[in-house]
């Protein structure tokens, strides 16, 4: 089969692999489509993870192979596929810190070498704890490409719940790429009020025209001031980092009210460090939170979501681009053109799917 494979910072081969051999309780699913996540472009550009692996997480497919043992699932299947699901029973888990689970973070799906997730190759294997709890049916109307968003959607979730984002509060996404749009529906959806600040002009007018309260350029004068206008004169409860930029970093610790939350979201180069006042968490009473990744928890509740089209994920997706061209794909989310948010990557190029209905 083809792979597209992490061979070192910023090397991306297209090459053949081994279809993975499958156990008597794994599944072997043939990728439809696979999306292009923020995370995967740091994991290409910076050296976090010894080569060679085969990345992609946000996969969804159809059932190619199942084992003896299995029960849940079987092959023709359209399945959108988590690639981390937790053990369950160890001490994070117990404390529903699913994320902090060792199993969650080493034994995922993966198309060959040390597993990674495996989406971007044209099968993945997935390991039995996954079959049993993280493989998701998608429902026959419902495209390949929406069931891609359902592990996103629950990141986003994760890390609002984690904030007790409430009905009426306002929150401020920083950054309004892909990641940022969704959590300004996410948000919309559980009834907060969401604000962007976002430098492209584009990503200002999407974020409008999928109903955020206002939006702003931080590269603007009167940035601070006109966020305070808009937020009741304090600042926002909330800011949700979406971006890892450092500009960013001081825009939330700027922009909080006093007694507000900053929640990181995204991942930054591991060498960055920032500064922060210590009187702004003891006089400002300012939080500092962190969600990475999803929760076995909200899979329900994501799946949900975007099968029943309770957000528009559909207004995010932007481009299409075979396996082989994985590292353009790269390079066009790095350096955005104008309507780019969400890229899907599809390991079977002229793979047309059939839907129920629209
Ligand atoms: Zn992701
Ligand atoms: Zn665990």
């Amino acid at each position: 089969m083809k792979a597209a494979v992490y061979r070192g910072v910023n090397r991306i081969e297209y090459e053949d692999v081994p279809v993975p051999e499958i156990g008597p309780d794994e599944i072997l699913v043939r990728i439809a489509a696979c999306g292009l996540c923020q995370s995967d472009i740091k994991k290409i550009l910076y050296p976090l993870y010894e080569p060679p692996r085969i990345f992609g997480h946000e996969m969804a497919g159809v059932i190619e192979r199942a084992g003896p043992d299995v029960q849940a699932c079987r092959p023709g299947d359209r399945v959108a596929v988590m690639h981390h699901i937790p053990c369950l029973r160890c001490g994070c888990c117990l404390r529903e810190d699913y994320s902090l689970c060792k199993m969650f973070k080493e034994l995922t799906t993966t198309a060959g070498f040390i597993p990674s997730g495996g989406g971007f190759a044209q099968f993945i294997r997935v390991p039995g704890h996954i079959v049993r709890h993280g493989v998701i049916p998608i429902p026959g109307n419902v495209s390949f490409e929406e069931a891609t968003f359902v592990e996103p959607v629950n990141c986003c979730l994760k890390a609002v719940r984690k904030a007790g984002v409430a009905a009426g509060d306002r929150v401020l996404v920083v950054g309004a790429g892909p990641m940022g749009l969704l959590f300004v529906q996410i948000l919309k959806f559980l009834g907060a009020v969401p604000f962007v600040s976002e430098p492209l002009a584009a990503r200002r007018d999407k974020a409008l025209e999928l109903g955020v309260e206002g939006t702003f350029d931080p590269s603007e004068s009167r940035f601070a001031e006109a966020l305070r206008d808009a937020t009741g004169g304090l600042g926002p409860d909330l800011v949700l980092l979406a971006v890892p930029h450092l500009r960013a970093c001081e825009c939330a610790f700027s922009s909080a009210r006093p007694g507000g939350k900053i929640l990181f979201f995204a991942e930054f180069p591991e060498e960055v460090s920032i500064p922060v006042r210590p009187n702004l968490l003891y006089r400002s009473e300012i939080t500092l939170l962190g969600s990475y990744s999803s929760s076995f928890k909200l899979q329900g509740l994501s799946a949900d979501i975007v099968f029943n089209r309770r957000i528009n994920v559909r207004a995010l997706l932007s481009r299409e681009f075979p396996l082989a061209r994985l590292a353009e794909a790269v390079d066009l989310a790095l350096h955005p053109a104008k309507d780019t948010l969400k890229i899907v990557i599809r390991p079977w190029p002229g793979w047309v799917q059939q839907l129920v209905c629209e």
